[in-house]
């Protein structure tokens, strides 16, 4: 990625103190989805990461993972996957429970979306304690599918999700643009 293209993305993103509950951080990507410049710029650059490491499918976290993981895969002209927080899935489900801070979450996929061809890209905006990225890598594996990497934009460093991640990577590569 040029200097450049990491300026726009960075200039695009707005912190927002205290949201959603007192002490969090929160980055708001909305300025930069609504640049097409700046978002346009992100999907190819996340695209070009999905062939430098062989991915032959897309998964996209709920929900901001979903409005980046799309385009990038018809960019890549690859295949897209949800996967999505539990219950919101009409049809047959793999399903994986994480721990959050309080408490415990669940995800789910698609069972038949995903086999054992799949060479999978799984996208978020952002990673954080990294519980959702490793519980998806969770899902593509039990799906019988290959994991590529993880992609995502942006990478909380002070929360440690990559130390998190690293065990369910097994090698593969972490890239945070
Ligand atoms: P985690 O499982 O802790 O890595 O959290 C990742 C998910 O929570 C991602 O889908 C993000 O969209 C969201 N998230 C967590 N922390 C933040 C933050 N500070 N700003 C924006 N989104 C966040």
């Amino acid at each position: 990625m040029t200097g450049g293209t990491r300026e726009l993305l960075l200039s695009r993103i707005r912190d927002v103190a205290d949201y959603p509950k007192p002490g969090v951080l929160f980055k708001d990507i909305t300025p930069l989805l609504a640049d097409p410049s700046a978002f346009t710029a992100l999907t190819d650059e996340l695209a070009a990461l999905c062939a430098t490491h062989g991915a032959t499918k897309i998964v996209g976290l709920e929900a901001r993972g979903f409005i980046l993981a799309a385009p990038v895969a018809v960019r890549a002209g690859l295949g897209f996957v949800p996967v999505r927080k539990a219950g919101k899935l009409p049809g047959a489900t793999l399903r994986q429970a994480y721990e959050l801070e309080y408490g415990t979450a669940e995800i789910e996929v698609h069972a038949e979306d995903l086999d054992a061809g799949d060479r999978v890209m799984v996208i978020d905006d952002v990673l954080a304690t990294g519980g959702t990225a490793e519980a998806s890598l969770e899902l593509v594996r039990r799906a019988g599918a290959e994991v590529a990497g993880v992609a995502v934009l942006m990478e909380l460093g002070f929360l440690a999700g990559r130390a998190r991640l690293e065990p369910a990577l097994r090698g593969a590569p972490l890239e945070a643009l």
